[in-house]
């Protein structure tokens, strides 16, 4: 490892200890960036990669609120806000009980570069909570939003910080959220994306990370002469991202044959029924097991029952498969196995889902791989256009929202592309993502001084 690298990670651990999955994502990143920083020592000389490692501003905060019962509960609140150097702070809010400061950092840490990527003008950062979403009623949830919320309000603001949903806020969680950002601020504005049709969101929102998954994969298929067309689809998780992934992958002729969530997986050989996946996870807000109730030919396999240390959903043979659950879900192991079935194409919906150990082999194996800060793009992207819609007062037709999600993805795909073949290694998405969402970032950094 270079000593920039090895110094900055140790830096890292001194001064911000036990955050595994940042260094993780500080490591992935600073490793592509070698040939560029070796071209242009103007990034060494501002000192970008110290600083780019540094989040400008962190919040942590109590959460305190009352469950249905009447006890007083204490949960611990989020905001890492990053990076400002090409926009107002932009990224989601997650609600997971294994959410702490080191998860949060690797979200906004990645969030920088991916909305760089984007060539929209935002920021990046990323929020939320260990609190536990599932099990609570619809009252806890308001209450603990409410909550929450009392806090973050003096923090963000339309053009100042913009956060959205992620793991465990969705559209019933952000309505909550904006309507006691409105109480306490007295403003209608875009603070939040994410919002509902009739009151400040955009269409496409909702379907944008996992359509953006599908045209991503698309692209980098088309420039290898193939196409998804026909071809049979692993997905993992089962909430927002992998329900959108699911259904462009029928829309564009696709057979998606699995979902999962954390306490098993399906495994249905005739196609997810999509109908049936939205009602159990979307509606009910069920386990997969409510699925195959319905679905008798589907197979359950719980995750006591996977194999030791692998992860169930890869070991269905597929040609594409679109990680959409969290990160650290393919590990070599399920690498190896993936590429062993015939798998040409790896579309990450969620962040950082493989180990480095499993991208050197999908690395390694040459095949068509769109890492999460590339392929995911299109949720906060969709944002972005929310927030330009909410800016001019204006709402666009579903068809011209997802015309322009399709142009981004192909312009993120082209960008990442041509990137890696500036710097000598064509086809590694990984390398040009990297280094094409770092340098617009950095150059904006050294013209706006030392800050
Ligand atoms: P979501 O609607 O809350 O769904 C998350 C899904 O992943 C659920 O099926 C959940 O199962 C499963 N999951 C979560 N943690 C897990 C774990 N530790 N082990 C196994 N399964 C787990 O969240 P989402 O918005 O789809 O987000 C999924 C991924 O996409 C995340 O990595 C997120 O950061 C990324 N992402 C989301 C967006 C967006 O616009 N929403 C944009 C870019 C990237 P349970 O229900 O059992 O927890």
């Amino acid at each position: 490892m270079s000593s920039y690298i090895t110094d900055t990670i140790n830096y890292l651990k001194h001064s911000s200890p036990a955050q595994a999955e940042f260094y993780q994502a500080a490591e992935e990143v600073l490793t592509s960036l070698k040939p560029l920083l070796d071209r242009n020592p103007k990034y060494q000389k501002h000192n970008i990669i110290q600083r780019v490692v540094e989040p400008e501003r962190q919040i942590f905060f109590r959460v305190a609120w009352i469950d249905d019962r009447g006890n007083v509960l204490v949960n611990k609140g989020y905001r890492v806000e990053f990076n400002s150097a090409l926009g107002p702070y932009k990224g989601g809010l997650r609600f997971h009980p294994n959410v702490n400061a080191g998860i949060i950092k690797f979200l906004g840490f990645e969030q920088i570069f991916k909305n760089s990527l984007s060539g929209l003008p935002i920021g990046g950062a990323k929020g939320g909570s260990n609190f536990e979403p599932k099990g609570k009623s619809d009252n806890e949830i308001m209450r603990f939003c409410q909550s929450f919320m009392t806090e973050l309000f003096r923090h963000i603001g339309a053009t100042i910080d913009v956060p959205a949903g992620d793991i465990g806020v969705g559209g019933r969680e952000i309505g909550y959220l904006y309507g006691q950002y409105k109480r306490l601020t007295g403003r209608y504005e875009g603070v939040l994306t994410g919002k509902g049709l009739n009151w400040g969101g955009s269409l496409v929102r909702t379907e944008a990370t996992g359509y953006g998954a599908v045209y991503f994969a698309q692209n980098m298929l088309a420039a290898r002469g193939d196409s998804l067309e026909g071809k049979v689809c692993a997905v993992s998780g089962s909430g927002n991202v992998a329900i959108y992934t699911i259904e462009k992958l029928y829309q564009v002729g696709a057979k998606p044959v699995t979902a999962s969530d954390s306490n098993g997986m399906i495994h249905d050989p005739d196609g997810i029924d999509l109908d049936l996946l939205k009602r159990v996870k979307e509606v009910e807000r069920a386990r997969l097991t409510r699925y195959v109730e319905e679905r008798p030919k589907a197979v359950y396999t719980p995750v006591e029952d996977y194999p030791f240390g692998r992860n169930q959903v890869w070991s269905v043979p597929c040609q594409a498969a679109f990680p959409s659950a969290t990160q650290n879900e393919v590990n070599a192991e399920d690498a190896r196995e993936l590429l062993k079935n015939g798998c040409v194409c790896i579309s990450e919906g969620a962040n950082m889902p493989s180990t480095q150990g499993a991208i050197e082999a999908f690395l390694a194996a040459g095949i068509a791989y769109g890492p999460a800060k590339a392929a995911n793009a299109g949720g906060v992207s969709t944002s972005q256009l929310e927030m330009s819609q909410n800016a001019s007062m204006l709402q666009w037709t579903f068809e011209e929202v997802d015309a322009k999600l399709q142009r981004i993805m192909a312009n993120i795909y082209r960008s990442a592309s041509e990137t890696a073949r500036e710097f000598g290694e064509p086809g590694n998405l990984v390398l040009g993502a990297n280094i094409a969402g770092f340098r617009k970032v950095a150059d904006a950094m050294i013209d706006q001084g030392v800050v």
